[in-house]
């Protein structure tokens, strides 16, 4: 909301008034909006929401303010939707939803957050066929599982075709620590 619409609601919510130089038509105009909000003790302009026969008022910021008040919102580097969530519970405006992503779009912290994220995404190299039954073998891990009864080593089963030549993982941290190496 511009600040002269603001005032104009302002004007005629506390005092009845429109200003001066208000036409018939504006006067009606200010008249059939001012229907949807109201003052709090503070001389602040509230918007009054009826949904399913529950109101809730919220803070109407007028476009000069809508920065500070997202920066405020997003202290601590909530992500978009928690942003706008937190925003619209207290604040109105229209276009607050697209102000809230724009904002976080050309936030530093959050852009330089997100190429340290995408930084660890590697690229996919493909695995060339294992020359022989055994020479290449896939690893992973998965679980927690039940505990077996009898443990069988894994590599007792690879006796059969020979010892293995190549183990492939998917970079998992875990295969990194020294009692994996081999
Ligand atoms: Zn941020």
């Amino acid at each position: 909301m511009e600040v002269s619409e603001y005032e104009k609601l302002l004007l005629y919510l506390a005092e009845n008034k429109y200003e001066e130089a208000a036409t018939e038509s504006e006067k009606r105009r200010i008249w059939k909006r001012s229907k949807i909000f109201q003052i709090d003790k503070n001389k602040s302009l509230m918007y009054i929401n009826n949904q399913e026969g529950q109101a809730t008022v919220r803070t109407v910021i007028t476009r000069e303010r809508r920065k500070s008040v997202i920066k405020l919102m997003h202290t601590g580097h909530l992500g978009r939707d928690k942003t706008y969530e937190k925003c619209n519970s207290r604040f109105y405006w229209k276009g607050m939803k697209q102000d809230v992503a724009e904002f976080i779009k050309h936030c530093p912290e959050c852009q330089s957050q997100n190429k340290k994220t995408k930084s660890h995404v590697q690229e996919m190299v493909p695995v060339s066929f294992p020359p022989r039954v055994w020479g290449k073998v896939g690893i992973d891990l998965i679980g927690p599982f039940m505990k077996a009864d009898k443990k069988k080593p894994i590599c007792k089963r690879g006796y059969r075709f020979g010892v293995m030549e190549e183990i492939v993982s998917d970079q998992g941290g875990e295969f990194n620590r020294s009692r994996w190496r081999i």
